[in-house]
């Protein structure tokens, strides 16, 4: 027998969870509830996170950042979304900004900014979505047109997490038009570059502390050798980008779950009713092993499908999409639950319970609505895509 934890995190990721937990319930959960009531960006969390080297863990080594692996990286994100969903976006951004360069940019184009973000100066936006592209992403119309040494971007990117924050920016934008998503390229554009300029922050249901703007791009020169990969290879990177950080968006919902679960288990041990804890209740406990259970599921489903991202495993398709789509209906479950569990009070502002239900909504939404996962997880079954593990069983038919 080998000294390997079967099926268990190593001593290495294990100590991760413990490093960050501690970060967060010193300098992020403290401020969870009042980023929520301002709608100000979490400054003081993005500072105690990347002091611990948890702004951008992700970021390899070599171009200056931590060097997590896709599991470790998913730990810090449900560590923080645990602790405060808004902060949470601040690692997941960074990942889903940067993964375009580290899949298909140039090692000068890596050189140049993702060693910023891991020295923790600047962070990443991901530009896909428009007002007329959400899940029909190949809709988009923002268009770059070459001219000399550069190309002339001209268009509107809606729905952008952090923008306004974020000093770099992954744009997606139309170069040849005749050729729909065969003719979107990448790009990396700043904050400074003439021509960008940032919509109102939108007024939101959760992840209040997470500023989501319209960009702007009125005439933007990028210089050629700002374009991330070949010309036209754009909208496969924007995909491919998608099925590594769905899995974190699958971290962040297993977060949440796990926070409102354990504020349910402390409340329902407490509150009394009937001369008892209301945790005496069998009907109560039912509800509460059914989060668990959920819960556990669901973190499951999502270290198996961090484990497919660190390898780049060619199921990795179906298992982001099923655990993104899995681990975000938990948590809406699980959170509508724990504001159950705390009866009235659970419908106030003063306890977390309603925050973490508003919050776990938006990971139904982003990064694909649950309905488009759907699709994309029975693509992949009717190509015959299949977990590695199955490959071995017997090849099932259809019946005569
Ligand atoms: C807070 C927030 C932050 C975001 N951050 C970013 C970001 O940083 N970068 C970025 O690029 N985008 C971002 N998005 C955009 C997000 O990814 C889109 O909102 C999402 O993909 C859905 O697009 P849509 O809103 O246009 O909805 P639509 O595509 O209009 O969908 C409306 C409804 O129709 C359903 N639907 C659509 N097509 C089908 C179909 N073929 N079959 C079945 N049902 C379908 C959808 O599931 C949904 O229920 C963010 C959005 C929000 C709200």
């Amino acid at each position: 027998m080998s000294d390997f934890p079967l099926y268990a995190l190593s001593e290495e990721h294990q100590a991760v969870r413990a490093a960050v937990r501690t970060v967060c319930d010193a300098k992020v959960a403290p401020n969870a509830a009042s980023v929520d009531e301002s709608g100000q960006f979490p400054q003081a969390s993005y500072d105690a996170l990347a002091a611990a080297d948890f702004a951008a863990p992700h970021i390899p080594e070599e171009y200056g950042g931590a060097g997590a692996d896709a599991l470790a990286t998913c730990i810090v994100i449900e560590e923080v979304a645990r602790a405060c969903a808004s902060s949470s976006l601040i690692p997941s951004v960074n990942k889903l900004g940067t993964m375009p360069l580290l899949l298909a940019g140039s090692d000068d184009l890596r050189k140049r900014y993702l060693a910023p973000v891991a020295a923790n100066s600047g962070m990443f936006s991901y530009c896909l979505s428009e007002p007329e592209a959400g899940s029909d992403a190949a809709a988009m119309k923002t268009r770059a047109v070459r001219d000399g040494d550069a190309y002339v971007l001209n268009g509107v990117k809606r729905w952008i997490t952090n923008a306004g924050v974020s000093q770099y920016y992954t744009v997606f934008a139309v170069t040849d038009p005749e050729r729909k998503q065969a003719g979107i390229s990448a790009f990396v554009v700043e904050k400074d570059d003439a021509g960008v300029s940032f919509g109102a922050p939108e007024k939101k249901l959760g992840i209040k502390g997470s500023p989501t703007r319209e960009v702007y791009l009125d005439d933007v020169r990028v210089p050629t050798d700002r374009m991330i990969g070949e010309e036209n290879t754009g909208f496969a990177t924007a995909m491919r980008t998608l099925d590594h950080t769905r899995v974190t968006i699958a971290a962040q919902a297993v977060g949440i779950a796990q926070g409102a679960l354990d504020y349910a288990l402390g409340y329902a041990r407490e509150r009394k009713q009937f001369g008892r804890p209301i945790a005496d209740f069998q009907g109560l406990q039912f509800m509460l092993a059914d989060m668990g259970m959920k819960v556990e599921a669901a973190r499951q489903l999502t270290y198996a499908a961090a484990g497919r991202s660190e390898r780049n495993d060619s199921d990795l398709t179906f298992f982001g999409a099923a655990a993104k789509c899995f681990a975000s209906d938990t948590a809406m479950q699980v959170t509508t639950d724990a504001v159950q569990v705390l009866g009235g009070y659970g419908y106030t502002h003063d306890y977390p319970a309603e925050r973490m239900m508003r919050d776990a909504k938006i990971t139904q939404i982003y990064e694909g609505t649950n309905q488009v996962q759907r699709i994309v997880m029975a693509r992949q079954l009717l190509q015959g895509v299949q977990s590695e593990l199955r490959q071995t069983a017997p090849r099932r038919t259809a019946p005569p």
